[in-house]
């Protein structure tokens, strides 16, 4: 929790300091990874540094370090850290140049790491489920990409906690694209259905294991556009997320959501990621 990294030193997070023309200060121009860590190890970590990838590749920025140096810095920073749960936050910007919005020439990126404590749900808190408010996705064009600048996302994400909610289920275009923070997924008559990876929503790392999963256990699944009315209408609503993990949405706008507890889909999908993550810090 207090250990970080930036730019080549390791250092008590408290002295880990950046200079105010940093473009990630003065423009939210960077991207960033969040890897939940379990047992001391990083949890689908090529997946997290692949997407890294892509996020760097969409901003045009260089990947400043190869795949093994990213896991030689993110495992010695879990090694540090006394928690044997925890999770590993990575951000990438653009580097300390004046202000201006054309890309600096010669700025050296900025590398920071951290590690949070990685804060999931009890059981009492999955077992009751969380509510959820929506609303319309005015983000922009390209929320594929794992960028730092988040206003929108917390905007959306404030208009939840304001009305005693967890999350915000946002629609576009009378689609379902993601929450504020999280993936959405929707239980009808036993089928599970989530949206297709586009430009209009982060491919969440969870919501590739949760389809995994469903393939792997005969849960049948559609991946394809999901309307709202099928959102308004859905037996279960889930939330997905590296932190959240599965937690089941059991009132949306003040409606319940099916029989206005945890499903039974949300709860088998539950048992089978607990499962699998498991066996993933055996292997
Ligand atoms: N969408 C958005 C907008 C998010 O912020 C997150 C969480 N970082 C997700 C989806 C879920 O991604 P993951 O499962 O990799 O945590």
């Amino acid at each position: 929790m207090n250990n970080a990294y930036l730019n080549g030193q390791f250092l008590p997070l408290a002295e880990a300091k950046v200079p105010a023309l940093d473009r990630g200060f003065v423009f939210g121009d960077g991207v960033y990874e969040l890897v939940p860590v379990y047992s001391k190890k990083p949890f689908r970590l090529d997946d997290h540094l692949r997407r890294l990838q892509s996020s760097l590749d969409a901003i045009r920025l260089a990947n400043p370090h190869a795949g093994d140096v990213w896991r030689e810095l993110i495992l010695r920073l879990v090694a540090q850290e006394e928690a044997a749960d925890q999770s590993v936050y990575i951000q990438v910007t653009r580097g300390v140049a004046p202000r201006d919005h054309a890309f600096p020439e010669g700025a050296a990126p900025t590398v920071f790491l951290f590690t949070p404590p990685l804060v999931t749900a009890t059981v009492e808190q999955k077992a009751a489920g969380v509510c959820a408010v929506t609303a319309v996705d005015y983000r922009w064009q390209r929320c594929d990409i794992k960028a730092i600048s988040l206003l929108a996302n917390i905007l959306l994400r404030q208009q939840a906690i304001d009305a005693g909610c967890a999350e915000t289920v946002m629609l576009r275009d009378g689609f379902l694209s993601e929450g504020a923070a999280s993936n959405i997924f929707v239980v009808k008559d036993g089928v599970l259905r989530a949206p297709p990876p586009s430009h209009l929503m982060l491919t969440g790392i969870t919501y590739d294991v949760v389809l995994e999963l469903a393939q792997a256990h005969g849960v049948p699944h559609e991946v394809r556009a999901v309307t709202e009315a099928e959102v308004r209408t859905a037996d279960e609503l889930w939330m997905t997320s590296s932190t959240r993990e599965i937690m089941a949405i059991v009132a949306l706008d003040g409606a319940p959501v099916g029989g206005g507890v945890p499903g039974p889909l949300a709860q088998r999908m539950d048992a089978l990621y607990q499962t699998f993550k498991r066996e993933v810090m055996r292997a």
